[in-house]
């Protein structure tokens, strides 16, 4: 579970999250949207503290932190471990092959053995359709490509929580389905996820709860039903700009 107490983010004078609240169970898919610039990603990057709020608890699991107090780099460490960040531009190391990128944390960071980790990799790779492209190098590679390798790479890690910050913005239409495929795919038995993104239609398809942001505030934390079929004024609005 990630849980969230009156948590506040400061950017110098901008707040850019506003007291939030709320507690995501394990085993969901949430998704958070909102207009651009009201804190998805500053929201995300805080779960796996690439972002440290000022104020607020937060618990992961049965460890909590309070950012009023420094963080130790062991804790960092821990809930870094423990949530796997995907982001908008895929992050790959361009030296590395496909296969070498999902081994590489497993093997330095997991301390795996090479034969264990190429396997699992190997398997990842199937997963999300890239079987083939194993000896390729990123540059070789279409955008939605590089952004299943991505997700492989996220996923080896084995993290409990996996955090996409919108993981197909940069794609075309085509693309973009492609990953999306793989998203809707993703067994959330074995990963909680929380996904940022504005592509409404895949919202509806995959989220198990919805959390809408807007200036730092969550004005909408619930069910996909009630958001898309029962949207309150303002909720309504930010739909139809999405169309
Ligand atoms: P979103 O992902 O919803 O577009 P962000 O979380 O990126 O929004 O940003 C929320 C607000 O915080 C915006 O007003 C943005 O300009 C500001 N912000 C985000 N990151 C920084 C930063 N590193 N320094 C200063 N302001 C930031
Ligand atoms: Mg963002």
């Amino acid at each position: 579970m990630i849980k969230f107490e009156n948590v506040n983010k400061y950017f110098d004078q901008h707040k850019a999250l506003k007291s939030l609240s709320f507690e995501l169970p394990e085993h969901e898919t949430t998704v958070i949207v909102g207009p651009s610039g009201s804190g998805k990603s500053t929201l995300l990057r805080s779960f796996n503290l690439l972002e440290q709020p000022e104020e607020g608890l937060y618990s992961l699991d049965d460890k909590v932190i309070d950012f009023a107090q420094p963080i130790s780099e062991k804790t960092i460490l821990e809930v870094r471990r423990q949530t796997g960040m995907v982001f908008q531009d895929y992050n790959l190391f361009p030296h590395l092959t496909v296969l070498k990128n999902v081994m590489e944390g497993p093997l330095h960071v997991l301390k795996e053995q090479k034969l264990i980790a190429a396997q699992r990799a190997e398997e990842l790779l199937e997963l999300v359709g890239l079987s083939d492209r194993a000896n390729y190098y990123p540059n070789q590679l279409s955008g939605g490509q590089q952004q299943r390798v991505a997700i492989a790479r996220a996923m080896a890690m084995d993290p409990k929580y996996l955090l996409f910050d919108e993981p197909t913005s940069a794609l075309d239409p085509e693309l973009e389905a492609e990953v999306l495929k793989v998203l809707l795919k993703l067994d959330v038995e074995k990963n909680s996820m929380v996904i940022v993104t504005h592509n409404m239609a895949f919202a509806k398809a995959v989220a198990s709860n919805i959390i809408f942001l807007e200036e730092g505030n969550i004005l909408f934390n619930g069910s996909p039903d009630e958001f898309f079929n029962h949207p309150t004024e303002r909720i309504q609005k930010f739909l139809s700009a999405m169309t």
